[in-house]
């Protein structure tokens, strides 16, 4: 199935063809559609199978329908275990958002924390987050959940193995109710499978 009949507008195609994608892989294939009608997914993927544009291009679309963000406000959360990853994910978002109207953060430890709250001011479409940090930040009240619309937990069973459960239930508690929520892990265990249904109502299920 091509790019095309997915359900993604003209902005997105766009830029899909100024990475170079020329078709859809199958678990982009398989989580665009329900995550573009607005559904909770719980998808079983690997590093390498375009899981990332598999979520960001239904978030994006998404996205680009409703208000901008206000001051310290976030749309769109996504959870990673480490400061790599949080980079090119949010490297992914910035380019796959290339010929949209909506920005794109990145906060993770290890380095000043000013530069993040000085970012967050003016608000964030999308946020890219390590979970202590964005505790961190929470914390100065430099980051506001309000307006938030969507959350992924990208490699959960890293977050999980990596020990930052209670971040992330200290996270969840701040976050709307209501919100699409997203969960990609390589694996699912019996504790990521019990985590996951605490936080996601009715998923669809992808594994490839
Ligand atoms: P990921 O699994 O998200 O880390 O993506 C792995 C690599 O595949 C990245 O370098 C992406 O840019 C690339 N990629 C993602 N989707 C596609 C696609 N449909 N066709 C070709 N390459 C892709």
């Amino acid at each position: 199935m091509p790019f095309s009949e997915l359900g993604l507008s003209a902005p997105l195609l766009s830029a899909i063809s100024a990475q170079n994608y020329q078709t859809p892989s199958p678990i982009q294939e398989q989580a665009i559609p329900p995550i573009l009608a607005g559904n909770d997914v719980l998808a079983a993927a690997q590093t390498g199978t375009g899981k990332t544009a598999g979520f960001a291009l239904p978030i994006l679309q998404r996205l680009s329908e409703g208000r901008k963000p206000g001051a310290n406000q976030v749309r769109a959360l996504i959870l990673t275990p480490t400061r790599e990853l949080a980079a090119q994910v949010a490297d992914s978002v910035t380019a796959l958002s290339a010929d949209l109207p909506l920005s794109t953060a990145v906060v993770f430890g290890g380095v000043g924390i000013n530069p993040q709250m000085k970012r967050l001011r003016r608000g964030a479409d999308v946020l890219v987050a390590t979970p202590g940090r964005l505790l961190d930040l929470h914390q100065q009240n430099a980051v506001k959940f309000d307006q938030l619309e969507v959350l992924v937990l990208d490699e959960a069973d890293r977050m999980l193995d990596m020990g930052f459960i209670h971040d992330i239930k200290r996270i969840l508690k701040l976050l709307p109710k209501k919100r699409q929520t997203l969960l990609f892990s390589a694996t699912f265990s019996d504790t990521v499978t019990a985590f996951a249904q605490t936080i996601t109502n009715n998923p669809v299920k992808i594994s490839t």
